[in-house]
């Protein structure tokens, strides 16, 4: 039985890299005597394979909607037909409309050409393309639908500058498509103007996504907190991650009015699955937003110095192996051992 002061989690292991991430991040967490009380869940691929629609049980959802608190591995979902994505499923269940995706450069420590980069993507969560609504309209034609709504840009977008001020950042910069989605980003683009005009203390900006996603990649050091829509969201967070040394460093907030999930930005990495040489740095990144998000900023701040120094002294995994740069190239399982030596 867990002790009455320890904060029941969720925890998932998920598919491809997911067990071997979570096994390290949770040997972090232990180590640096994180008060949480992992209740374990079983979804993704095994799960669907037992013939679960969507992946998930029912008494899954009862701990999820009791704890409140996610930290989830990556999830396979099929490309191009099969189950629907679980990861859809579980932020709109679970009302978690704003994704928050920090992205910082490590250099020198971490190999990047944007040394200056440190941005955070504010990505709407629950609209637009994700919906998973689609047709087949004639033998040759299919429809989607991108549904975009005004509670849900004033959700996110209010979220995105209470962040910049709660956070100290000066700037937010909107990205949308307004110029060909006169309607749906349209909106967006208007409810950023709406709700920016309320804080005039923070400096303001929007570029179309094509680009605002080209200047990211090229000059990302201009930007500071970027809002968007789910799609560009989840592409430019990927975009950043990459620019800023590696995806495999990205971690994620997801946020409800009731519940948060962590996960890391990355997916479940099949082709490298099981060799034990998996980063789990995204994984724990977001686990140090969750021990923030629960309380433990003390514990949150150990853990995320002692991953920190760790990446310093030069000890990486594979992803981020610099040969002149780097001291080490270690796996998993020697990387989390190497964390939980600086705590
Ligand atoms: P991916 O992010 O899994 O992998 C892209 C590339 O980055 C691969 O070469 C992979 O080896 C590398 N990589 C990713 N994470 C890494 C890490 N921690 N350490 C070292 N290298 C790492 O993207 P994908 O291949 O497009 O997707 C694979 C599966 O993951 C798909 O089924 C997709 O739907 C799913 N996915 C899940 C989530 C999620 O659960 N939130 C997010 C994205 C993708």
């Amino acid at each position: 039985m867990p002790s009455t002061h320890k904060v029941p989690v969720t925890v998932a292991y998920g598919d491809g890299i997911g067990p071997e991430i979570m096994e390290a991040t949770l040997a972090i967490l232990e180590a640096a005597g994180a008060e949480i009380a992992p209740e374990v869940i079983e979804v993704g691929e095994k799960v669907y394979k037992s013939g679960v629609a969507g992946g998930i049980h029912d008494s899954a959802w009862a701990t999820l909607r009791s704890t409140r608190v996610f930290l989830k591995a990556p999830i396979t979902t099929p490309q191009g037909g099969g189950y629907k994505s679980l990861n859809v499923t579980t932020r709109t269940a679970l009302g978690l409309y704003a994704n928050v995706r920090p992205n910082l450069a490590f250099a020198p420590f971490v190999r990047t050409q944007h040394p200056g980069l440190d941005v955070v993507i504010i990505r709407e969560n629950e609209e637009d393309l994700y919906t998973g609504i689609e047709y087949r309209q004639t033998n040759s034609m299919y429809e989607t639908l991108k549904l975009v709504s005004r509670p849900g840009c004033e959700k996110i977008i209010r979220y995105a500058f209470a962040y910049a001020r709660a956070y100290n950042r000066k700037k937010v910069t909107c990205f949308s498509k307004d110029n060909i989605m006169k309607m749906t980003d349209g909106l967006f683009h208007k409810v950023f103007d709406e709700i920016g005009a309320e804080y005039p203390d923070i400096e303001k900006d929007h570029w179309i996504i094509d680009i605002g996603s080209a200047l990211l990649a090229d000059q990302p050091e201009r930007f500071d907190v970027i809002v968007t829509l789910n799609l560009y969201g989840d592409i430019i967070s990927d975009i950043a991650a990459q620019v800023a040394g590696s995806v495999g460093m990205g971690g994620s907030a997801n946020i409800g009015e009731q519940c948060a999930m962590f996960e890391a930005i990355h997916g479940s990495a099949p082709d490298i699955a099981g060799k034990g040489i998996a980063n789990p740095s995204g994984l724990l990144n977001a686990a140090i937003m969750m021990l923030v998000h629960i309380g433990q900023g003390e514990t949150a701040a150990r853990v995320h110095n002692a991953w920190l120094k760790t990446i310093e002294d030069g000890i990486h995994t594979g992803d981020i192996y610099k040969e002149g740069l780097s001291r080490e190239r270690v796996g998993t399982r020697a990387f989390s051992e190497a964390v939980v030596a600086r705590l």
